[in-house]
């Protein structure tokens, strides 16, 4: 009889002793959680952010996290001509300008009872991985949120303020005034790298030029929306608001006509110059005006490394926020890489922002557009075949 007695009172011990151990493994894994993402998180306490959509918001969150692959661009065939002078004039210095930013102020730090509150909390969820094919380091989107673009809503705090819908540590990433020979291509390699998305204003002319690397910025899933017809600045002296409406107009038709399909009614400004009936006429056709939160200045600077201080910097600053750049540069285009890398090290997330419904182009610049190009024929035999030299 005691020996079964002491049998149980030692089984029982050693069952308390593993109870113990095991509450003490819980509590460590929580203080290991809460701990952990604040390491990688940008050092900038985050700024107040109205996070829900309110039901009339033309912004929505339409897919939390999934992270699907995008496709790797092709290499470009050789330039079906000589590369033709750029639209792109002086114009972007215009904007160097407007650089004021005016984020809300750090968030004071919660009081200590809140601090508590949250420390007893269930840890949050594991973060999905990125589903990214050779990359295990990928940025991924973190959220794609759809645009109603109907009555021309604002996007960019330089100029417009009515939808703060990014959280802190989001970024939105745009590229200006391609499509280009090389640029653009490896903008994209860059980016289908990382299985993220991105915004591009194309400018018309240059759609015409290379309209199978518009092509493929449009099959990868980026938003192509546009950037006028030649890159003038519609807010010029002696600028008619017809002579403006043609050069947006013709944007519009010669990206829809480059891609031969659907487009975004996303549209940026050159030089962010904003004329007040344009605004209102954009607002008319259901277009959305993209100004930005951050400039990179990238057009004045000649190494990626400039490039990437400049972003990283102004987002260490700023914490979240769309980003201008332009797959038109070459130090651009070399740095994106190394700049993608560092987002994802320094904790960054990237929202994708794509439109509710397409844009719709007008016939009459559809065909302004066309006459302006050298018309294919439905003869697609080569040169060489078409023209021989016999003596
Ligand atoms: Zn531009």
């Amino acid at each position: 009889m005691r020996v079964v007695i002491a049998c149980v009172i030692v089984v029982l011990s050693v069952l308390a002793a593993l109870a113990v151990a095991q509450t003490q493994n819980v509590f460590s894994s929580f203080t290991g959680r809460s701990e952990a993402p604040a390491a990688k998180a940008p050092t900038q306490s985050p700024a107040p952010t109205r996070v829900a959509a309110a039901p009339s918001s033309p912004v929505q969150t339409v897919a939390p996290s999934p992270v699907t692959p995008v496709a790797t661009p092709a290499p470009v065939a050789a330039a079906p001509q000589p590369a033709p002078a750029p639209a792109v004039h002086a114009a972007p210095a215009a904007s160097a300008g407007s650089t004021q930013h005016t984020a809300p102020a750090p968030a004071a730090a919660p009081p200590a009872t809140q601090q508590i509150a949250q420390a007893a909390a269930p840890p949050p969820p594991a973060p999905a991985p990125v589903n990214c094919p050779g990359n295990p380091n990928a940025l991924g989107i973190a959220r794609t949120v759809e645009i109603d673009t109907t009555g021309g809503p604002g996007f960019g705090f330089e100029h417009f303020k009515q939808h703060d819908f990014l959280r802190p540590g989001e970024v939105v990433l745009t590229f200006d005034d391609g499509p280009w020979l090389t640029n653009t291509p490896m903008v994209l390699t860059a980016l289908a790298h990382h299985c993220v998305r991105a915004i591009f204003f194309p400018i018309g002319k240059h759609a015409t030029y290379y309209p199978d690397i518009l092509k493929q910025v449009a099959a990868a899933g980026h938003a192509v929306g546009s950037h006028t017809w030649s890159h003038q600045n519609l807010n010029k002296k002696g600028m008619t608001i017809e002579d403006a409406k043609t050069e947006i107009e013709m944007g519009i038709s010669a990206v829809r006509l480059a891609v031969g399909g659907a487009t975004a009614p996303f549209f940026r400004f050159p030089a962010l110059q904003h004329p007040p009936e344009l605004v209102t006429y954009l607002g008319e056709r259901n277009i959305a005006i993209f100004s930005t939160d951050m400039d990179s200045f990238d057009f004045k600077m000649r190494k990626s490394d400039q490039v990437i201080k400049s972003v990283m910097e102004k987002l260490k600053k700023h914490n979240k926020g769309m980003v201008l750049m332009h797959d038109f540069q070459h130090a651009t285009a070399e740095g994106i890489g190394t700049l993608l890398d560092q987002l994802k090290l320094n904790g960054y997330k990237v929202v994708h922002m794509r439109p509710k419904a397409p844009l719709q182009s007008l016939p009459k610049y559809d065909e302004m557009v066309i006459k302006e190009q050298k018309l294919p024929t439905v003869s697609g035999r080569p040169t060489a075949e078409v023209v021989k030299t016999v003596e």
